[in-house]
């Protein structure tokens, strides 16, 4: 870049060019909130996006990863690379109640809005397409595939009843368990039986016991899903599904080794063999970028909203752009387009998504993503200040 533009035109062509969008956009989401697809089966809705964003002069790849319904849409040449990541899978059965039909639009308009930034700045801007944010993790498989290793920021905006700067997101991962004894006439011949449901059920309740002794934010819930088949037959076989969370890695770890302790001594105490294998899916804590997250609430501040910053060392649930934050500097902001009193994962919030409130928190939100684009495009010390943050924490 030669002539440098001020930041102040840049933000207010930014902005200009989200309003110049917004009926597109709009439209856009509600196509894809009207044909909710399933995580990897975001067909549709992965070849609207990418119609979209070739129209505006975006660079295309489709079915990155190995994955059919992921894409890259990049503006721009060299570095730096600022991308916005998409989602657009819907729930079985809810269809758009998280309102991934808007993360996507956000994604687009911020990144269409970002040309005339990208033309006057340089860098790169880019839209990644990251399928099954619900069921499959896709963000953790592409991030095992090197999709966000080249890039210097990654930011998403994601629908909530609150808006939020960054969000934390705890650690997760699946645990699978079976025990396996003897049947047995559980009234004739008892002590012919091993039970594996009592296997389960010492197991449960020894991780009942565990909670009160790990530290609050990390959490253990889980279900059976197979308790014997008769009540006059000892249970020969039982099953659960568990899940583990923790605010880091290493206590992750930590905890899922004592969980699986519970279920070993079960074993032992019941005579019954236990048989366990974790989800080779595992989300990683969100390590918010409290630079990237200051900016963000800097610019939608101007847009009329509130954006509270992440508190240090807080819950909540588990999301794959964990797994981005620990490779690239990364927030995960939330836009407010129901009030508090609704449920995210509910209808009333997929009519949220659809609704006039879910259009307004999209365009706010894409705005908000386009002015921190003029401020780490167009101010090379706020880049740097955001790598320093990420590379020492
Ligand atoms: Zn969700
Ligand atoms: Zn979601």
């Amino acid at each position: 870049m030669n002539t440098r533009i001020p930041d102040e035109k840049l933000k207010n062509a930014a902005i200009k060019q989200v309003d110049a969008q917004r009926l597109q956009l709009q439209r856009l989401a509600l196509k894809i909130h009207a044909n909710p697809e399933p995580g990897f089966k975001e067909v549709k809705a992965s070849g609207w996006l990418t119609a979209y964003l070739e129209k505006k002069g975006f660079i295309i790849e489709r079915g990155i990863c190995d994955l059919n319904t992921a894409f890259r849409a990049s503006y721009g040449t060299g570095n730096p690379k600022i991308a916005v990541l998409a989602e657009y899978d819907a729930l079985p059965g809810l269809g758009h109640a998280c309102g991934h039909n808007l993360i996507c639009t956000i994604a687009c308009g911020a990144a269409v809005a970002s040309k005339h930034t990208v033309d006057a700045c340089g860098g790169t801007v880019l839209v990644i397409g990251t399928p099954s944010e619900e069921m499959y993790a896709g963000k953790v498989t592409m991030a095992k595939k090197g999709a966000f290793n080249d890039l210097d920021v990654a930011l998403i905006v994601h629908p909530e009843t609150f808006d939020a700067a960054s969000s934390n997101a705890l650690a997760c991962q699946n645990l699978y368990v079976e025990f396996f004894g003897k049947s047995a006439h559980a009234s004739a011949a008892p002590d012919r039986g091993i039970n594996a449901l009592d296997a389960m059920i010492l197991a449960y309740n020894g991780i009942g016991a565990l909670r009160q002794h790990i530290r609050s934010t990390a959490r253990i819930h889980g279900i059976i899903t197979d308790g014997g088949k008769a009540a006059n037959v000892v249970p020969d076989h039982s099953a659960a599904e568990f899940i583990v969370r923790a605010a880091d890695d290493a206590y992750l770890d930590e905890v899922g080794q004592k969980v699986l302790n519970c279920f070993i001594g079960a074993a032992q105490a019941t005579g019954a063999r236990l048989e366990y294998r974790w989800d080779e899916l595992r989300y990683a804590a969100m390590k918010s970028n409290m630079t990237l997250a200051q900016l963000y609430a800097d610019n939608i501040k101007t847009l009329g909203r509130e954006a509270r910053l992440p508190a240090p060392g807080g819950g909540g649930g588990s999301t794959d752009m964990g797994n981005v934050s620990q490779i690239v500097p990364a927030i995960h902001p939330m836009v407010a387009i129901a009030p508090r009193s609704v449920s995210i994962h509910s209808p009333e919030f997929a009519q949220a998504a659809a609704g006039e409130s879910g259009i307004q928190g999209m365009v706010d939100a894409a705005k908000a993503m386009a002015l921190m684009i003029v401020d780490l495009l167009g101010n090379p010390d706020i880049l740097r200040k955001v790598k320093e943050e990420f590379s020492q924490a």
